[in-house]
């Protein structure tokens, strides 16, 4: 059978839980040479003994995504292993909730660092190693939080409203180089990102869930392998008419309102 990613190698940030670690082993399985990339060391090393065990290629990088010098390390570690990037998946990302006044002055530049710096930095290492070959796809991590006002989300919008702009943006300026550039924009995944909200975040967990199910058309969260699906098509060719687009994998939440 043919698979959809056959040797390409693909550098999955945040990859040691959730969706990221969900599509590391779908795109493995569809013959990508992953790099997993985590800063939990554990969780990303587990991931890539999954991988081979199952008869996959894959290597952990330890970086953190908003560090400079952690991302050029990382990018160069690929380069020295493979000789390419064929797919860059910027994923990883950490959550924050709270009306504005709510956010600490530490939290935000946190939460900026990781999810808007931790895009770009990614980008910035890995983009002239993409323009040398004419070649390569990038899929940025947005959120519906992006496109509509959802309660205590301020900062977390914000950030993923910053990658969406980064996405397209950046989409003008590379397509003459070859490289297409994506955003995912998923609604709520059930993954340990909801979980650790749900238990720190609301003094009732239950009903916290209950609501964001209505949010959704569906009445149910997603999967990580919904999501993992829709970066899968992003990542291979079948998707080569799609540059600067966000697609949307969100239970209906951002369009559709059923009262
Ligand atoms: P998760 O917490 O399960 O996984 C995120 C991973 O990123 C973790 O393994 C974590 O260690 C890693 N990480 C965090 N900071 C890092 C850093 N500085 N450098 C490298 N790795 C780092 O979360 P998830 O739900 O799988 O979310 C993945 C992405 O999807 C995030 O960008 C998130 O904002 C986005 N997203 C999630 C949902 C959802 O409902 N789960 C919805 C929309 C968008």
């Amino acid at each position: 059978m043919n698979k959809r990613l056959t040797n390409k190698v693909t550098v999955i940030t945040g990859a040691g839980s959730g969706i990221g670690r969900c599509s590391a082993l779908l795109f493995a399985r569809e013959g990508a040479v992953v790099v997993v990339n985590d800063l939990n060391e554990a969780n990303g090393r587990a991931v890539v003994t999954e991988i081979q065990e199952a008869g996959g290629q894959a290597l952990f990088v330890e970086a953190d995504v908003s560090e400079a010098e952690s991302v050029k390390t990382m990018v160069q570690t690929v380069m020295d292993e493979y000789g390419k990037i064929d797919v860059l998946f910027n994923n990883a990302g950490i959550s924050n909730v709270g009306a504005l006044h709510e956010v600490d002055v530490e939290q935000w530049d946190r939460i900026m660092n990781v999810n808007v710096k931790g895009v770009f930095l990614p980008c910035k290492f890995s983009l002239p190693f993409m323009m040398e070959r004419y070649a390569g796809t990038i899929i940025n991590m947005s959120s519906c939080v992006a496109e509509i006002g959802l309660a205590r989300r301020a900062a977390y919008g914000a950030t993923k409203g910053a990658v969406l702009a980064l996405t397209k943006a950046m989409q003008v300026d590379y397509a003459p180089h070859g490289i297409r550039i994506n955003a995912l924009v998923p609604g709520t995944i059930m993954t340990p990102f909801v979980q650790n909200y749900l238990q720190n975040a609301y003094d009732d967990p239950q009903a916290a869930i209950a609501s964001i199910k209505k949010r959704q058309l569906s009445g149910e969260l997603g999967t990580p392998q919904d999501v993992a699906y829709a970066a899968l098509f992003l990542a291979s060719d079948e998707s080569k008419f799609m540059m600067g687009s966000p697609l949307y994998i969100d239970g209906g939440a951002t369009f559709g309102k059923d009262a």
